[in-house]
């Protein structure tokens, strides 16, 4: 599986298609957003509007962003079947996170196109998703169901990206996430 990194295309049905994916709030967000920090809200689409230029498979769709049920005990969610991403109203949500959600749904995106991509796999989602940040984003100091690695921080999208060439060419029961987190040094 190809990056697709920048220049934003890809090829559908032998075209190429160039584009940007886009996003909306909804008001359940902003209203509850703003009752912590107005910041929150743009804070929020800053980071979507960065992260939607390395998700080429969401390009000419547009993801919805809606409110994280308070009393849920995660960092974000994806319903990946309506494009909708949650994140919390309470606190800032970081570049890892958006990155991370984002990356369900293009997963699905690519899955509903036949492309062979685990839809349901955490692990996988949270490689996927670093291996195409920028390092400069990175602003957490674990990654997301793979753990705390030791390696430096910027070397996790390369280490990340390894993991995803490495299963392209050993398949799919490669042992890839096991491989991704000993490159990372993840201490389990
Ligand atoms: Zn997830």
């Amino acid at each position: 599986m190809s990056l697709e990194k920048a220049p934003i295309s890809y090829d559908e049905h032998g075209e190429d298609v160039v584009g940007l994916g886009a996003y909306r709030v909804l008001e359940t967000f902003t209203d509850a957003a703003a009752d912590t920090d107005e910041a929150i809200v743009e804070d929020v689409r800053r980071k979507m509007r960065r992260a939607l230029q390395d998700y080429p498979a969401l390009a000419h769709k547009t993801v919805t962003i809606g409110r994280l049920d308070p009393d849920e005990d995660v960092l974000g969610r994806a319903r990946f079947w309506n494009l909708l991403v949650l994140y919390p109203t309470d606190r800032y949500t970081s570049f890892q996170t958006v990155y991370h959600e984002l990356a369900h749904l293009a997963i699905h995106i690519r899955d509903q196109r036949g492309e062979d991509v685990p839809p349901t796999s955490e692990e996988f989602c949270s490689i996927f998703a670093i291996a195409r940040m920028p390092p400069e984003f990175l602003d957490e100091d674990r990654i997301a169901y793979l753990g705390h690695p030791s390696a430096p921080q910027k070397e996790w999208p390369e280490i990340c990206e390894r993991a995803l060439e490495y299963r392209d060419e050993n398949g799919v029961n490669s042992h890839y996430i096991q491989r991704a987190r000993e490159w990372l040094g993840v201490d389990e």
